[in-house]
């Protein structure tokens, strides 16, 4: 039996594709909004994909 060779792009495993989220501080500011930061996943630095162990602490280490 032959098995496909095209992987399924893979999805970050520690945020589950939610790479990016929005922090409240709470406070508002002036206009009223409430002031967010936006976290990214440590481990897929915000784009939700899942890259090879090898790759992440490549860009990691600098
Ligand atoms: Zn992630």
């Amino acid at each position: 039996m032959e098995q496909p060779r095209t992987a399924p792009p893979r999805i970050c495993p520690n945020c589950d594709g939610f790479s990016a989220v929005a922090i409240t501080l709470g406070g508002r500011d002036r206009a009223g909004t409430r002031r967010t930061i936006t976290a990214h996943c440590p481990a897929c630095h915000g784009t939700g994909k899942h890259f090879s162990r090898r790759a992440v602490i490549a860009s990691a280490g600098r």
